[in-house]
Parts: C-alpha cells; sequence; structure tokens
C-alpha cells in the first residue's frame, strides 16, 4: 500500500492483562524498532519489545493529553521514514475509542503503510474477568459501546431516548466524571431508576476492583470508594448475573446490593 517498506502497525494492546495480547501483536511487538504508546497500555506489555527499540510515550489519558493527537499523528510519519517497523500500541482496540481511525487516516493521507492488529477492548475483557455477559438470552438483546467523555461542566451530547432500552446493555468508556449525569439522564429518558449497574477500574489487571449497585445508586456509591480510573461502567439487566458468574470469587463494593440481589432471586 505505501511507498516506503516500512510499516506502522496500530496495535490494540488488549484491556491489560499481557496475556490478553493477541499473538499477532505480540509477534510484532517482538520485531517492533520504535514503539509509540500510551497510559492505558501496562508496563508488562510494554517491557515485551526488544531491548534496542525506540520506545516513545506519549501518556494519553482521558482528557489529559501530553502529546496532541495531531503531533502524535505527525511523529508517526516521522517514525515511519527511519524505521522498519513501527508499532503504535493503544489500550484496548485501537478503533473503539482508541482514535486509532485517525491515526490511520493522516497514514494514509501520507501513503505511509500501516496495519491494523486488533485487541480485546475493555468491555469484552471485564466482562470475562466479572463473569458480567453482555447479553444473555431473556435479559439483552443487544449491547451498547457508548463514550462518556465530555468537557468540564458541558452536557453529554447522547441520543438519551434511544439509550433509555432495558433490553440492551451499556457499556460506558470514559464515564467517570459523567457518571452522575449518565444516570440521571437516563432515568429521565425512562430507563429504569433499578436497573442493575456495575463500574469496574483497572479490569483484567491485578488492580481491579468492582463495585456492583443500580443505575440510580451506583455514582452514589463510587463517591465512597477511591476508584482510580480507568473505570468502565456495564448497566442493564446483565449485571443481575454478577454474583452468580463470579467465576474468580470476586468481592464486590456496594451498595444496593441487597435490592439487587432480591431481584436476581425473584
Ligand atoms: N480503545 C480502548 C478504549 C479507550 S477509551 C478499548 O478498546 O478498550 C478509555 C476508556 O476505556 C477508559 O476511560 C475506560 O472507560 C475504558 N478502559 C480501558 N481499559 C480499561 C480497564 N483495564 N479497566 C477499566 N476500564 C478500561
Amino acid at each position: 500500500m505505501g511507498k516506503t517498506s516500512s510499516c506502522v502497525y496500530l496495535v490494540g494492546a488488549g484491556p491489560g492483562d499481557p496475556e490478553l495480547l493477541t499473538r499477532k501483536a505480540y509477534r510484532v511487538l517482538q520485531n517492533a524498532d520504535a514503539v509509540v504508546y500510551d497510559r492505558l497500555v501496562s508496563q508488562e506489555i510494554v517491557d515485551i519489545v526488544p531491548p534496542g527499540c525506540t520506545r516513545i510515550f506519549v501518556g494519553k489519558a482521558s482528557g489529559n493529553h501530553t502529546l496532541p493527537q495531531d503531533e502524535i499523528n505527525e511523529l508517526l510519519v516521522k517514525l515511519a521514514r527511519t524505521n522498519h517497523s513501527v508499532v503504535r500500541l493503544k489500550g484496548g482496540d485501537p478503533y473503539i475509542f482508541g482514535r486509532g481511525s485517525e491515526e490511520a487516516m493522516h497514514l494514509s493521507r501520507h501513503q505511509v503503510c500501516f496495519e491494523i492488529i486488533p485487541g480485546i477492548t475493555a468491555a469484552a475483557g471485564i466482562s470475562a474477568s466479572t463473569g458480567i455477559p453482555l447479553t444473555h438470552r431473556g435479559l439483552a438483546t443487544g449491547v451498547r459501546f457508548v463514550t462518556g467523555h465530555g468537557k468540564g461542566d458541558e452536557e453529554l451530547d447522547l441520543d438519551w431516548r434511544s439509550l433509555a432500552d432495558g433490553s440492551t446493555t451499556l457499556v460506558i468508556y470514559m464515564g467517570l466524571a459523567k457518571l452522575p449525569e449518565l444516570s440521571r439522564r437516563l432515568i429521565a429518558a425512562g430507563l429504569s431508576p433499578d436497573t442493575p449497574a456495575a463500574a469496574v477500574a483497572n479490569g483484567t489487571t491485578a488492580k481491579q476492583r468492582q463495585c456492583v449497585s443500580t443505575l440510580e445508586q451506583l455514582p452514589l456509591a463510587l463517591k465512597d470508594i477511591d476508584f482510580t480510573p480507568p473505570v468502565l461502567c456495564l448497566i442493564g439487566r446483565v449485571v443481575s448475573l454478577a454474583h452468580e458468574l463470579n467465576w474468580q470469587g470476586l468481592t464486590y463494593e456496594n451498595l444496593g446490593l441487597e435490592t439487587l440481589d432480591a431481584k436476581v432471586s425473584a
């Protein structure tokens, strides 16, 4: 595709656990000449790259970019000129809220060869580690990945009516700061305040913590818990299976659990 023999690999690093890397991602990392990564990528994964490889940290966390996106784009083009194999390593999957497609567009417009290597997105990784399925017959006929990212005091611009659907699981990325607004607006749009809801911090890593509650009470529950990002929120009836399918024997921080247990057994 490109004019040079070099290639930029946009690689999904998965949600944190290094064992959740694909074999392809692992191979490309082992052969990289330069790696550009951000905050969501765990150190254990960065350590896979060989000693001679250039490592560039661009420190991107939600809403806090150490290097602006256009400079990251430029950096990738520049690295492709002087390196054979450049890896742009991103948390989860590069094409789910990762701005991977913006980077790919920039590379394409500069005739730089690129390849996309998918990763396990946070929703799938956390679903597996907590045991909360994203769909379940009779509880959820579909799942929606939604961004809860919003600037400062600005209200979120989401289609609340369509999101307030009790038969769909909602997975909220980057939603911790706006969780009170999300909860309020979904309830106002018709979603039951008793809808089971969970928040999971640092999913799939040794630092994973989880809280199960209800849509109405989750923001309150999280206020009492020192949850450090990244945090993913799951809203929907599938969350009621958290305890039964808790195969790792996780401890759930909780508020409103009694109500939830009553609903599960009802
Ligand atoms: N491309 C990534 C998402 C990037 S947006 C993916 O596919 O997973 C960043 C958001 O992802 C965080 O704010 C958080 O909501 C979620 N996230 C990513 N990794 C996570 C983890 N290990 N635990 C909890 N949430 C995570």
